[in-house]
């Protein structure tokens, strides 16, 4: 194995983890973080903070890497395509290009025939009015790109709905999609990983339950039937071939009320539900991202113990900077704590999150109820 320089763009969680699997296998990391001070810093081998669009911070990036990837896919396009022009990007600049915009993402879902919710694309207020007299029901309105973690979210239900002129404030300026709201029975995920050769391999679907749309916990298996799981790595995996994908992909999906699968939306990177990789499965995600860029053969996804991922959030802390008292998650056999570092804790930011393997998943989810109820 050579002595590789990976070039990571982003600055959050997803780049510390991939950064502290790159030093166990022995690469060196480079992070530009766009001005973001997220923790990222303290493991990578070297930190640009310049902003996105600072030349010289990409003149230095490009000086130092091999490979680049990335850990946020909100990454300015054009700063994609540049680097694309110089180093090797994995995934590739139309890959992330896709999956970091609401319509294209949904255009290319429709083009190979993936079930989606219903959407409208929408520039205007009247535009808006339009779509929702089309779309009948409660809708779901968002920025096309950009958003995060519900960020840039309106939801429009039918009772008690605001004029789509005072709706239209959030959105004045940009481009929106509407989409249906779906009536879900639940929602699950699956990570793709594919190769520089075209290998191919997936996880073990996580069924993901949300609180107020940020990911709460994920449950490895999901308690779904045989038929839908299969099914979703299906899906999941034409998703990464027919984007000619390299890397790791979250492929993100409701489940309706008739136990349809509809893909939600494509992350471009690891994913928060495949956090519970790092310590229930025989590679984890960001290994697998690793090995993908800087093309090594793909590593087993076994899951070697059922498993739940509890997100800790901001809210949890006692004031920006003090923990809570972690002992009923350190006293419980089968825990892992995972703590990211930030500087300060906010309401609803991701601070770090907590894995519980047990011999079943009914005790990894009794077990994870347990720490929850006890904060
Ligand atoms: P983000 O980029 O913030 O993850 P998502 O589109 O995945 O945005 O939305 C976050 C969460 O909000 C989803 O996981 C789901 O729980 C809820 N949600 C979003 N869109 C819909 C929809 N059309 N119908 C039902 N729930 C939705
Ligand atoms: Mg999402």
């Amino acid at each position: 194995m050579d002595e590789k320089t990976i070039g990571v763009l982003g600055g959050g969680q997803l780049g510390r983890m991939l950064a502290l699997e790159a030093r166990r296998m022995g690469y060196r990391l480079v992070q530009w973080t766009g001005g973001d001070q997220s923790g990222a810093e303290r493991l990578a081998d070297e930190v640009i903070y310049g902003a996105f669009d600072d030349e010289t911070a990409l003149a230095s990036f490009l000086d130092q890497v091999d490979v680049v990837t990335v850990e946020f896919e909100n990454i300015p396009k054009e700063l994609i395509e540049t680097i694309a022009n110089d180093k090797p990007i994995f995934p590739r600049a139309e890959a992330i290009a896709v999956c970091q915009d609401r319509e294209l993402e949904k255009n290319f879902l429709k083009a190979h025939e993936i079930p989606t919710t219903p959407f409208r694309i929408v520039e205007s207020a009247a535009e808006l009015d339009q779509a929702l007299s089309e779309l009948s029901g409660d809708v779901i309105v968002k920025t096309a790109r950009d958003g995060y973690d519900g960020k840039g979210q309106l939801a429009l239900p039918i009772e008690n709905r605001p004029s789509s002129e005072e709706a239209w404030k959030h959105f004045e300026g940009r481009r929106a999609i509407v989409e249906k709201k779906v009536d879900l029975t639940g929602e699950i995920s699956v990570m793709v990983v594919r190769g520089q050769d075209g290998e191919v391999v997936s996880y073990d679907p996580a069924e993901n339950e949300h609180r107020n749309h940020i990911l709460h916990l994920s449950i490895v298996p999901a308690r779904l039937p045989e038929s839908a799981l299969q099914e979703a790595q299906e899906i999941a995996r034409k998703v990464a071939e027919k984007l000619e994908y390299v890397g790791v992909i979250g492929v993100e999906f409701f489940i309706n009320q008739d136990g349809q699968l509809l893909v939600n939306e494509m992350a471009p990177r690891p994913h928060n539900s495949g956090h519970h990789t790092l310590d229930a499965c025989l590679t984890s995600q960001f290994e697998q991202q690793l090995r993908a860029v800087v093309g090594l053969p793909l590593g087993s996804t076994e899951l070697m113990k059922p498993v739940v991922m509890w997100n800790l959030l901001g809210d949890l802390w006692k004031s920006a900077n003090e923990q809570p008292d972690w002992s009923p998650v350190l006293s419980t056999a089968g825990a892992r704590l995972h703590l990211y570092g930030k500087q300060s804790a906010k309401s609803q930011r991701k601070m770090g999150h907590v894995t519980i393997c047990a011999d079943s998943v009914e005790e990894a989810l009794s077990k994870t109820l347990r720490c929850i109820s006890s904060y």
